[in-house]
């Protein structure tokens, strides 16, 4: 499929809607418009594309409802590609000695599926896993047996933790316990002894280099996280003291994710070479170098500095690492250490599309202003007047506060029970159009003051989509992530409305107003006028951390997910359906038991069949219902 626009309408062409949507500046290779006005994925990073609404379509004959997680296994291979190609090049340039061996940090998408595909796609490259917690270890030890790739164990671990990673060292795994704690070391050192397994150890520094972005205070001499130097000797010192320090190969230190500024990167490679010199030279053997994750997604397609995207790209992250290391162990004679990176973000983000349809709208709605006010009405609604009257771009600050200052002393002279329900409602009204007036000029102002900013998003229509946003966005809630979010068709038509999007929860946290536009982040997003066709909605860049850190807001399950893989000729395969929890799944995570249920609504039905409210036959249809109530996926069902 061409990934080159046309004009299709005279009034709207789809580049107007790719501009709009910023989709060619966040979509890196995998996203784009087609002359037919429908977004595109290109799993393989350009070349073969298919359209989502035409994915969608086949999702519907196939019975499968709304919201649906789709996964592109082809883009996960092609992100882990790129990650080592990029690494192997830069590796060539500079003439680096050590290989780059990058593992998946598994807490950022735990789910099977992406494990299984992690360690198929990764296995040519000897992509390795690293595991946080003893689950995440055990998930690991069953997907990840290539002895050349490296399982890196970070996290607090405990003595069942340190003898799984022993065994698995003696099983012939590259398993390598990362202390984060100076009290970790001696239990290391205790259970290898009993067990008589050589460990293979690492060591967590705290990094006084601190990133700019959400996630930096994994960084900084205070993170909660690594040993300062200081620790790091003593640690050196108690290896020595036991005759293990051979067993120290590896220095690792994690900053933050999502890093924006490369010269942050390249200032903690500094930092941490250095550290990793001096352990050389202590006499430890060390050999592997691992700088954490941290590799940032841009999300809103700015290529800048700030939280939601990054001022670099894949290559030339891979050229600072490589060209700082290489010139500052060169410069001290050191051999070059094996690179390990723990990019997590970046490697599963594009893979997974989060898509629903829209259900109903509500707009934002005002009726005429009156052409005059009665002769008896209160003064202030006649200031109020005043205000529509004389607001332009000039006193459009002054006139907001008034508008504020005499709606407010209505509503509190009526909460008195000195102004009547129908002065209230009138103040309302022309509150509003007043509110709407600023509105429309502050798009003619060269500068919005920060007070009147979010004017239009309160002027907002609202679409209500089909997903949770506490299930399916757990990070926009949380701390307001900004994902791309545009209509999957349409887009040669012109978007004639500007919306926020609710999601079903009865929580008026549960909407998104803040969307990705053309370098910039808006309040509002332009979409199509609803007709009696399904509108269907994307969410990109969603498989990063957003699948389990979401719950069972308004017991709201997991959605439904498919798994979708592209041949280089384009054939489409729709290769794993994963069902959504159903309702009853749901009751039974906080403690239900359907079949208990069931029963018990048998009960109510059947006393009133007894006492004559209800047929026998009136029974049977009840519970029909409620028993196909408990097998429905919990999400709305057209
Ligand atoms: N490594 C460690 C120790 C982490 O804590 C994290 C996440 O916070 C990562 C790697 C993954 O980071 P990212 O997703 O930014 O690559």
């Amino acid at each position: 499929m061409s990934k080159n626009l046309k004009t299709q309408t005279t009034e709207w062409s789809t580049e107007q809607s790719a501009d709009i949507y910023g989709i060619n500046n966040w979509g890196a290779d995998y996203f784009s418009v087609s002359e037919s006005g429908e977004v595109i994925v290109h799993p393989h990073g350009n070349g073969v594309g298919v359209s989502l609404r035409n994915i969608v379509d086949g999702l519907t004959d196939r019975g499968m409802d709304m919201p649906v997680l789709l996964r592109f296994s082809d883009i996960l291979d092609s992100r882990i590609k790129k990650l080592h190609e990029g690494f192997g090049r830069a590796i060539q340039e500079f003439d680096y000695q050590g290989h780059y061996r990058g593992v998946y940090p598994i807490k950022v998408n735990q789910q099977q599926q992406v494990l299984e595909e992690i360690t198929e796609f990764g296995a040519r490259y000897h992509h390795g896993l690293e595991a946080g917690s003893k689950p995440e270890l055990i998930a690991a030890l069953t997907y990840m047996q290539d002895p050349q790739a490296y399982l890196i164990c970070n996290g607090y671990k405990d003595e069942e933790f340190v003898e799984l990673g022993l065994y698995a060292c003696k099983m012939g795994l590259q398993c390598i316990f990362v202390v984060e704690t100076p009290s970790e070391l001696e239990l290391i050192i205790e259970r290898s002894k009993t067990l008589g397994i050589p460990p293979i150890i690492g060591v967590r520094l705290k990094l006084s280099t601190q990133a700019s972005g959400h996630w930096n205070e994994s960084g900084g001499e205070r993170s909660v996280f690594g040993l300062n130097p200081s620790q790091v000797c003593d640690l050196v010192d108690r290896l020595k003291e036991v005759g293990m320090l051979d067993c120290l190969k590896l220095l690792h230190y994690h900053f933050g994710s999502q890093i924006p500024d490369i010269r942050d990167i390249r200032e903690a490679v500094v930092e941490a070479c250095r550290v990793y010199i001096g352990l050389v030279n202590e006499g430890a053997p060390m050999g592997i170098l691992d700088l954490g994750g941290g590799l940032a997604v841009d999300y809103d397609g700015s290529h800048g500095n700030s939280e939601a995207s990054r001022n670099y790209s894949l290559d030339e992250y891979c050229l600072a690492i490589v060209e700082n290391l290489t010139s500052t162990l060169n410069e001290n004679d050191v051999p070059h250490p094996n690179i390990v990176t723990e990019s997590g973000r970046a490697t599963v983000a594009y893979y997974s599309v989060l898509l629903f349809n829209i259900l109903d709208e509500s707009r934002f709605e005002i009726s005429d202003l009156p052409t005059e006010l009665p002769d008896d009405a209160h003064e202030l609604l006649h200031n109020l007047m005043a205000v529509v009257r004389v607001v332009n771009l000039r006193n459009v600050q002054e006139c907001f506060h008034d508008a504020y200052y005499y709606r407010d002393e209505i509503h509190q002279r009526f909460k008195r029970g000195t102004m009547s329900l129908r002065e209230r409602a009138l103040a309302g009204e022309i509150f509003w159009h007043i509110v709407t007036r600023i509105a429309k000029l502050t798009e003619e102002m060269e500068y919005v003051p920060n007070e009147l900013r979010g004017l239009p998003a309160m002027l907002a229509d609202i679409y209500y989509g089909n997903f949770s946003l506490f299930q399916s966005l757990p990070d926009v809630w949380a701390i307001d992530q900004l994902f791309p979010v545009m209509p999957i068709h349409r887009l040669n038509e012109k978007p004639d409305r500007e919306v926020v999007v609710a999601d079903i929860t009865c929580d008026c946290d549960g909407k998104i107003d803040r969307f990705v536009g053309q370098y910039t982040t808006r309040d509002t997003l332009p979409l199509h006028n609803l007709t009696d066709q399904e509108y269907y909605l994307g969410v990109f860049l969603v498989g990063a951390y957003q699948e389990t850190l979401g719950d069972l807001h308004n017991l709201l399950g997991d959605t439904n997910v498919v798994t979708i893989q592209v041949d280089t000729d384009g054939a489409l395969h729709y290769s794993r359906e994963l069902e959504g929890d159903s309702v009853a799944d749901v009751l039974s995570y906080v403690e239900y038991d359907p079949k208990r249920m069931i029963q018990r609504i048998r009960q109510l039905a059947e006393n009133a069949v007894r006492n004559d409210a209800i047929t026998a036959k009136d029974r049977r249809q009840i519970m029909e219902a409620f028993e196909n109530g408990m097998r429905g996926y919990t999400y709305f069902e057209r």
